[in-house]
């Protein structure tokens, strides 16, 4: 089966081209694709095309499993089924500016981090750029349908999005392609744990994508403790490569700190991080950490989240303590794994 939404509209051009079809063609499928259209929805192509396309290749390798929304903030969590079987998630947020789509990029991770859930299994495999880009369309297709759109798109589900590099730099070139979704580059969010070299790849690919880091300790011993990526890259080494994306891009990067009760959310930790980050242009996302069933660690009280938040304002780094969207149905940073509609809930 092709894959048609993992191709630019030059392969698609050039596949129809093949066909024997005129070239018009490329941009009326081009868009069907993108806007999640079935093969009967597809009017303007001739029959016999689209019984020969319908053949051999799917508009869309990816299904909507099932959804559940959560009863505290509206928040949406979607369960979608490859083309193999597997199952990835992904979470819709509404916001007052518009809607943001957190995506998966691989089924499952090989990062280990030990407060993560989408890592538990290990990595399953890469996802193709069609199947981040079905995620999107079926998405944004639900959104339109009731007037609204996709503002914001995360690379924050399940998945290192950098250990996948070539696949996520094609859908996100897709992703913002005018005759496409035409998505902002500027809205897409790309998060990472820290794989330097692929950081400094992405600094050169001419896009204005927002970098979030993963930082989550102040020193090497805790981040060795909790992340398994620490014991390749220092944090020197680490922030390093996220200055070198400033100066490249010219934006801000996004530091993300879940504050774990007892292991970095003391005051010295505040300190110790405002010294890392002392003259960077950034901004920490502190997020209390959401707990996962298998692990047995616990956010800070809201008392010392707040205290962790002053202390930072103090030593005058920008700062925040994100509002978690979706905790009551397992949708909450880290708690995306593959099966877990099929369990509990
Ligand atoms: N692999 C990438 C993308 C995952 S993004 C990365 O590491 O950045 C998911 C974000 O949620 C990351 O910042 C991750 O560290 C954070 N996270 C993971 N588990 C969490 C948890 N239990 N509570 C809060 N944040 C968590």
């Amino acid at each position: 089966m092709i894959d048609l939404l993992s191709m630019t509209y030059e392969e698609l051009g050039a596949m129809l081209k093949e066909m024997g079809q005129p070239k018009f063609r490329a941009k009326q499928l081009y868009e069907w694709l993108n806007r999640g259209a079935s093969w009967d929805e597809m009017r303007n192509l001739p029959t016999i095309l689209r019984e020969q396309l319908a053949k051999n290749c799917t508009a869309n390798p990816i299904e909507i499993e099932r959804s559940i929304t959560s009863k505290i903030d509206g928040t949406q969590k979607f369960l979608f089924r490859l083309m193999d079987g597997n199952l990835v998630e992904g979470v819709l947020m509404r916001y007052h500016h518009g809607a943001t789509l957190c995506l998966s990029t691989q089924v499952g991770c090989k990062m280990g981090c030990a407060f993560c859930a989408s890592t538990l299994d290990g990595c399953v495999r890469n996802l193709t750029p069609g199947e981040m880009l079905g995620q999107v369309v079926l998405i944004h297709r639900r959104l339109m349908e009731s007037g609204s759109r996709i503002a914001n798109l995360v690379l924050m589900g399940s998945g290192e999005p950098l250990d996948n590099y070539d696949n996520v730099l094609k859908f996100i070139r897709l992703a913002i392609d005018e005759r496409g979704l035409n998505l902002s580059t500027r809205g897409i969010s790309l998060s990472t744990c820290g794989l330097v070299p692929e950081m400094d790849r992405l600094s050169k690919e001419g896009l204005q994508l927002t970098l979030s880091l993963s930082l989550h300790a102040s020193n090497d011993k805790i981040r060795r403790e909790i992340m398994p990526i620490a014991n390749v890259y220092t944090i020197q080494q680490t922030l390093d490569a996220c200055k070198r994306y400033i100066e490249k891009t010219g934006r801000r990067v996004i530091l993300e700190y879940a504050l774990i009760d007892s292991v970095n959310d003391d005051l010295a930790h505040a300190d110790e991080l405002s010294r890392l980050l002392r003259g960077m242009q950034c901004h920490v996302n502190l997020i209390p950490l959401n707990e996962v069933a298998e692990r047995n660690l616990r956010p800070p009280s809201p008392e010392r989240v707040r205290a962790f938040l002053t202390r930072l304002e103090h030593r005058h780094i920008s700062a925040t303590v994100r509002r978690e969207m979706g905790s009551d149905i397992q949708g909450a940073c880290g708690q995306l794994r593959r099966h877990a509609m099929n369990q509990a809930q």
